[in-house]
């Protein structure tokens, strides 16, 4: 029967110490070279650009602006780095763009621009889809073409899904090449349609300050899930 040496606790007490150790520089050699990614938050539409209209009047732009206000807050309470593609109903747009058109491109590639000037970005576009009948409803979440893109998209799907809408069937899906912003974003990129304005419930929802809250927190949540995913 072997003996308990007396020395065999201290000995396995220092083999553990020097692992931690080397646990510890290891992930410190690791983590350290990668910064936090920066969150680029965008309402979508804005200025001359209100996006889908309600039957009641309700604009998309309004709504994407709210909800993104709401993330930004509570992203920035969290500590993450965030950039906004506007914070308010205006846009100033350039002198020379006169039509509608003319706005809406110039607005498209000024936001192009600041997301592709914001090193290790991620991309979270909102906005609000728009049918004409009234039956179709729920949330979607689209992915751009970068690598990553489909994986954060899939984690928002699911948690939107289950914490706002479990009966939704809607999945994360590639979104479509004529959407200017996500074809043009070199970053991680996703795209939320929250809910349906020509939906009566969708739309009542989406007209609740406590549902646009747990639409930014649920998306802040997913966020935070894919870069800690990402990182490791
Ligand atoms: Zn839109």
């Amino acid at each position: 029967m072997g003996k308990i040496k007396w020395w065999y606790p201290l000995a396995a007490a220092v083999l553990l110490a020097v692992a931690a150790l080397v646990q510890q520089s290891r992930s410190a050699e690791t983590e350290a070279p990668a910064p936090p990614p920066v969150l680029i938050i965008d309402a979508g539409h804005g200025g001359a650009d209100g996006g889908a209209v309600a039957a009641d009047g309700t604009l998309e732009s309004d709504i994407n602006l709210d909800i993104a206000l709401r993330l930004e807050a509570l992203a920035r309470f969290w500590g993450a780095e965030t950039v906004m593609t506007r914070t308010g109903k205006d846009i100033a747009y350039p002198a020379d763009a006169d039509s509608i058109a003319q706005k809406k491109i110039a607005d498209q590639h000024a936001r192009v621009g600041l997301v592709n000037n914001t090193p290790g970005a991620v991309l979270l576009s909102i906005h609000q889809n728009n049918y004409p009948a009234t039956a179709p409803h729920g949330i979607q979440v689209f992915y751009g073409a970068v690598p990553g893109s489909d994986a954060l998209a899939e984690i928002a799907q699911v948690n939107l899904t289950e914490q706002l809408c479990p009966d939704n069937r809607r999945m994360a899906s590639k979104v479509d090449t004529g959407v200017y912003l996500m074809k043009n974003a070199h970053c991680t990129a996703v795209l939320v349609e929250c809910g349906f304005l020509s939906n009566p419930d969708d739309l009542g929802n989406l007209q609740s300050g406590g549902y646009r809250m747990k639409l930014a927190a649920v998306l802040l949540a997913s966020y935070l899930q894919y870069i800690r995913g990402a990182a490791t």
